[in-house]
């Protein structure tokens, strides 16, 4: 693994907990998923009832976090422009990194660890302009002024499909606000977490500050991290599912939460479109990580009088994705994460055959190389249109009036993001307003960047990462009443 990375400091194979690497006997696994190698074993940081090590990093964080808190804004800025710039820095072995643990093709690792970097930048700006407000009062005696101030001890527990972005943006705005943080990726994927924290390390970021607990046994560390006192913030992306159980052991202690959870994203594609733009969108809002994002188009929804040119067109270009290992040059579609997730694609492929959906292009394979699949003739009923695909498999319905195109794209529990195609500026302000998710792609198929709020409605969770709005989550206000005679 070392010998294929120009610093190979970079690769950690234990917790970070009060600027101290540890180690244990116990270790578990992590392999390449293109072929099932053994990369490195990792030091478990619990060991079957013992979580002791869970605790003394939510310890570290609280005791760091008066100092961290009480530095300027300006401070903890050059800190974390400094951690930024050794990420740019390394941002080819830590794609490389990437690529080993996760999969992806190396282009695509390279533009999220630009993407985690960018909202380090962003918020250590942000942290910049945490500005109060002062209220005319009610009553003459009396002034009213509203401070912000952070929650104290942040965990945060993190999804395989993006490895480092997922954490920086919430590691990011968390320490910008003042706030300290325990963090913890999924034991598929903690190198490039890992590498976070060694880049910290060097950036001079306090310890305590930052903490990075990994293992495998993600109950018992989440049930620690979920229900400890000393945490203030709980803050998660990964399944509904699993954020429903999270929420619920949150309950005891009554945590600020954010949940960013999944998603089955709408691509309604109208007859009065730009149909190659539209394809063009539609490529990348499926395809990209194997489509195996939270956003990734879950339901296509096409005009009947546009439907089969749509079809033929996207196709074409489904047809023309190079899948292959992701260190390979020009490499679309890497492997995905396990056989286990590839599995359960074809089998919701299968399902949907039997249901009456046609495949009009790919085949099924064995292995974990997926190339891309189409469907046609799905219905919004079945269980591949109700529920996460998390593949490189596209399911098509087609529909025939407006109402109905939106009111099959609300028909889900879920509401991250939606996309959709028209360039009639009337249709365009109607769908917009009435399609319930919280964020949504006009003309355009990739729509995440710092700048904005990401997150969604329904059972696809809540809060906002990203944009000026993204350190409230991590922030209290407090209302001070004056009485000044
Ligand atoms: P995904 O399908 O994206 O893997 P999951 O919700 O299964 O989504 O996982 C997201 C994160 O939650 C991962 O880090 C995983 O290890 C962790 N996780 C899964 N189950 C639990 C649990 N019961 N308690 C705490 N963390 C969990």
């Amino acid at each position: 693994l070392s010998s294929l990375l120009s610093d190979p400091t970079l690769v950690a194979s234990g917790s970070y907990i009060d600027g101290q690497w540890q180690t244990s006997e116990s270790r578990f696994k992590v392999t390449n998923p293109l072929n099932g190698d053994v990369l490195i074993e990792v030091s478990e940081s619990t060991n079957g009832e013992d979580i002791s090590l869970i605790e003394s990093a939510i310890a570290a964080a609280k005791k760091a976090q008066p100092d961290w808190a009480k530095k300027s804004s300006y401070e903890r800025y050059d800190l974390m422009m400094k951690w930024h710039d050794l990420m740019l820095e390394h941002k080819d072995d830590l794609a490389t990194l990437m690529t080993l643990e996760q999969g992806k093709p190396l282009k695509e690792s390279k533009g999220e660890i630009e993407y985690g970097a960018s909202y380090v930048k962003w918020f250590a700006e942000e942290g910049k302009r945490v500005y109060g407000d002062t209220i005319p009062s009610l009553a003459s005696h009396q002034q009213i002024k509203i401070i912000k101030q952070p929650v104290g001890v942040v965990a945060a527990i993190t999804p395989w499909n993006f490895p480092n972005s997922m954490l920086a943006r919430k590691i990011a705005p968390a320490i910008a606000a003042g706030n300290t943080v325990v963090g913890r990726p999924t034991e598929l994927t903690p190198l490039s977490a890992l590498a976070l924290a060694v880049l910290a390390e060097r950036a001079g970021i306090p310890k305590g500050v930052i903490n990075i607990v990994v293992g495998s046994d993600s109950k018992a560390i989440g049930k620690v991290l979920t229900e400890h006192p000393d945490v203030d913030k709980f803050s998660f992306t990964g399944s509904t599912k699993v954020g429903q159980i999270l929420m619920k052991q949150c309950a005891s202690t009554i945590k600020k939460v954010s949940l960013e959870l999944g998603g089955n994203a709408p691509f309604i594609v109208f007859a009065d479109a730009d149909i190659d733009a539209a394809v063009d969108g539609a490529i990348k809002a499926k395809f990209r990580n194997a489509g195996q994002t939270c956003v990734c188009v879950n339901r296509f929804l096409i005009e009947e009088s546009v439907h089969d040119e749509f079809v033929d067109k996207f196709v074409e270009k489904a047809r023309q994705l190079k899948v292959a290992g992701g260190l390979e040059e020009g490499t679309d579609i890497g492997p995905m994460i396990h056989n286990e997730a590839a599995n359960n694609i074809r089998d919701m492929v299968r399902t949907a055959e039997k249901a009456g959906a046609k495949r009009v292009f790919g085949e099924l394979v064995e292995t974990n190389l997926q190339a891309p699949i189409v469907l046609t003739n799905v219905s919004n009923d079945m269980e591949i249109a109700q529920n996460e695909i998390f593949g490189p498999v596209a399911a098509i319905q087609s529909f025939s009036s407006e109402q109905q195109a939106i009111d099959l794209a609300n028909d889900t529990e879920y509401g991250l993001a939606a996309y959709f195609y028209s360039l009639n500026i009337n249709r365009v302000e109607r769908v917009a307003a009435g399609l319930k998710y919280g964020m949504v792609g006009i003309n355009e198929g990739l729509i995440s960047n710092a700048a904005a709020p990401f997150g969604g409605v329904k059972q696809s969770g809540f809060g906002r990462e990203g944009s000026k709005y993204g350190l409230d989550d991590y922030m209290n206000m407090k209302y001070l009443c004056y009485n000044h005679g």
